[in-house]
């Protein structure tokens, strides 16, 4: 670092600043000509500090808009999958019925699931993970805002998710006349709903989950802050003692 007295020129780079009682500025006197200046950082030290507390910025946000798309991702892959096979909102109870209890049902053996219904109950358990994964993350990254309105958030962007896949869906049947499907699209919607529904408890379960990490982190952060502080409030003390020898 380099900084010379704005009077004559002396290089000031070896003596310590002592904040001044009033601002807080950090002040050096010149020990030649008796000057007193505040102490100058090169403007490329500012410019390093900020551009890393944008690129801090950058990365939360990069890494909250990744979870997301995981999450949200994740939640319509299987939502549209198990609805596609389930293909009724009955199929879709008779599933989630099975996925509980491991007794097959005529729901399941009259599905898509006949074949393999084992798998529901891993697609099951992966659903329900992510369900909670969601709720964590919508308290742990949203606690600032209401909880009604961070919970609706979650379900109006998987709502209209899914309505666009189906909207496509819906319209690429109709270009290709194969109106006899339209019925199965509707159905299968049905089944949507159910599975989307039964996420509810889960996704409510996560919530309390993420408030817990929040706080953490929040005591975490706030407990580094205090520290530093007190360094600092240690620092200028001392400083003020050797200015008023
Ligand atoms: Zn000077």
């Amino acid at each position: 670092m380099s900084h010379h007295c704005i009077s004559c020129g002396n290089d000031l780079s070896w003596i310590r600043a002592v904040p001044d009682p009033h601002y807080g500025l950090p002040v050096v006197v010149c020990p030649a000509c008796d000057v007193a200046c505040t102490r100058r950082k090169p403007p490329i030290f500012t410019a390093i500090r900020r551009f890393k507390a944008a690129r801090r910025t950058a990365v939360t946000l990069l890494a909250q808009f990744l979870t997301l798309a995981l999450l949200a991702g994740m939640s319509v892959t299987i939502i549209r999958g198990l609805a596609g096979d389930a293909a009724s909102p009955a199929t879709a109870f008779g599933a989630i019925l099975y996925g509980m209890t491991n007794r097959l049902n005529e729901q399941v053996l009259d599905s898509g699931f006949e074949q393999d219904p084992e798998m529901i109950r891993t697609i099951l358990v992966v659903f329900l993970l992510v369900s909670i994964g969601a709720g964590a993350w919508i308290r742990s990254a949203h606690g600032h805002l209401r909880l009604w309105v961070s919970v609706l958030c979650w379900f109006a962007l998987i709502i209209g998710l899914l309505g666009i896949g189906y909207g496509e869906e819906a319209l690429s049947r109709t270009m290709n006349m194969q109106n006899l499907h339209h019925l199965t699209i509707s159905r299968e919607l049905g089944a949507a709903a159910v599975f989307l529904f039964f996420t509810v408890p889960f996704v409510a379960l996560g919530l309390p989950l993420g408030t817990r990490a929040r706080k953490i982190w929040i005591k975490q952060y706030s407990a580094k802050a205090h520290k530093y502080r007190r360094k600092l409030r240690k620092h200028r003390m001392s400083n003020a003692r050797h200015a008023a020898r």
